[in-house]
């Protein structure tokens, strides 16, 4: 199920039942979203009046890309919505590395959330940035997140540059001011590397010229290849790519503790040898934490021992039965079509017959594909049209109409 069918549905499911609640609560707050429903009636009150039925409230924590795409779907008049979060803008994530080296302005990236959203009343709310819990991390590195993140980063490049021209330093010193690290090699660690390799030698050493001979960058990656979440073939492209553009990959390689001028990794396979490198900049890119107020509610609910809030596939958070989750804080906890095999196979055999025929099983596959979506990918996966092709592959050679499923 793709997100944008997710939101679909979320919102579909305010919009099908507004009786339900005079609260709702959508949190999408960095690095993930949480939305809480509150039933203001609780279990068993009265019925609610008309009145407060259209005065139900829906508040949006978080103006990311749940949040965002959640109001842009819940078009619902009768919601009385209110949008809070740290920042009032939405930000298009994906253009952030070219915003470090100017390649984009961030004012091109950035959208007002009342254009977006309009006729909504923003508070704000202090947010809370959640980073890696080694050693000189937080104090050390800078990040990739936002788009202030991405202005600071290309703010660092020119200063270590304009730093390393001084006439006073030493050359052990103007190399280690224009050795830039990135650690991680996932995409937003690979694209700015890209980023900062292009920035590096299409302009700045035109501008710095005594900064030629200095300049390096390495990547960093705990892993035995970057972009390892990709098709080999992506990885293998981009590995030879950067090997020919001069980045130094260190694969194997992961972070231990950082200090304000070097960078110790343990590398794998070297008896748990520490390496310390001589930096003047790093980008921190290895992922994103739990959100406090995230972390907070999995230890009310229960969930501590997660990283992201488990939901159902209707974003409902296990164990809460009101509370809905979305955007990066949530993972779905998708049901296997063979725990409601049985439930799937009655509603499938109208006539009572006890079996089911492929034009029976046909019937219900859409509604089967939106519940369980890892169905539709497996068709698609082994190219199959629809569950006929299935049953052929389970059963040999099967007559189109005639396949009959005992129960
Ligand atoms: C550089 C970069 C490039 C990316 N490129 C891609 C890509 O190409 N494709 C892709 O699919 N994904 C990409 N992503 C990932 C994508 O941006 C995230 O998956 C997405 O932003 C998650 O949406 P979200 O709404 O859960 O969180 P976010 O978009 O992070 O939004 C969180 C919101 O919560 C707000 N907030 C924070 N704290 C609080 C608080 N205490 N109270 C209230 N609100 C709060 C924040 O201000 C923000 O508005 C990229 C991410 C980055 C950083």
């Amino acid at each position: 199920m793709n997100s944008l069918s997710l939101l679909k549905r979320a919102s579909r499911y305010f919009d099908d039942y507004p009786s339900l609640a005079k609260l709702v609560v959508v949190c999408t707050i960095s690095g993930g979203g949480y939305v809480a429903y509150a039933d203001a009636n609780g279990t068993g009150g009265s019925p609610p009046v008309l009145e407060e039925i259209k005065k139900k409230k829906v508040v949006v924590l978080g103006t990311g890309w749940a949040g965002t795409s959640f109001l842009k779907k819940l078009d619902n008049p009768s919601y009385d919505v209110q949008v809070i979060s740290p920042r009032n803008y939405f930000a298009f994530t994906p253009l952030l590395p070219s915003v470090t080296c100017g390649t984009v302005e961030a004012r091109s990236i950035v959208e007002p959330i009342r254009s977006i959203v309009r006729k909504k009343s923003i508070d704000p709310w202090e947010a809370v940035r959640t980073h890696s819990t080694h050693p000189g991390v937080v104090e050390n590195c800078n990040f990739l997140k936002e788009v202030e993140d991405a202005q600071q980063i290309r703010q660092s490049v020119i200063n270590s540059f304009e730093k390393a021209s001084l006439p006073t330093l030493s050359d052990d010193e103007r190399k280690r001011i224009l050795h830039f690290v990135i650690v991680g090699g996932g995409p937003t660690g690979v694209e700015f590397a890209a980023e900062l390799h292009d920035f590096v030698n299409e302009d700045l050493v035109k501008l710095y010229p005594v900064a030629k001979d200095f300049v390096k960058i390495t990547l960093l990656e705990a892993s035995d290849h970057i972009l390892n979440m990709f098709d080999k073939r992506i990885t293998d492209f981009a590995e030879s790519k950067f090997q020919r553009d001069g980045i130094d990959m260190k694969l194997g390689s992961m972070v231990v503790k950082v200090s304000d001028k070097e960078i110790s990794t343990k590398v794998s396979g070297n008896s748990g040898e520490i390496t310390t490198i001589p930096y003047g900049m790093v980008v921190w890119s290895t992922g994103i934490g739990t959100h406090p107020v995230i972390r907070d509610f999995m230890q009310k609910i229960g969930q501590s021992n997660r990283r992201a809030l488990a939901t159902d596939e209707w974003l409902r958070v296990e164990g809460c039965g009101s509370i809905y989750a979305l955007g990066d804080c949530a993972t779905i906890n998708q049901r296997k079509v063979m725990e409601d095999i049985a439930a799937i196979f009655k509603k499938a055999d109208k006539d009572n017959s006890g079996t089911l025929t492929v034009k029976e099983f046909r019937e219900v596959i859409k509604d089967i594909c939106e519940r369980y979506p890892q169905l539709e990918l497996y068709l698609k996966s082994k190219k199959m049209r629809d569950i006929a092709d299935l049953l052929k592959m389970a059963k040999g050679d099967v007559a189109k109409e005639a396949i009959e499923l005992k129960y």
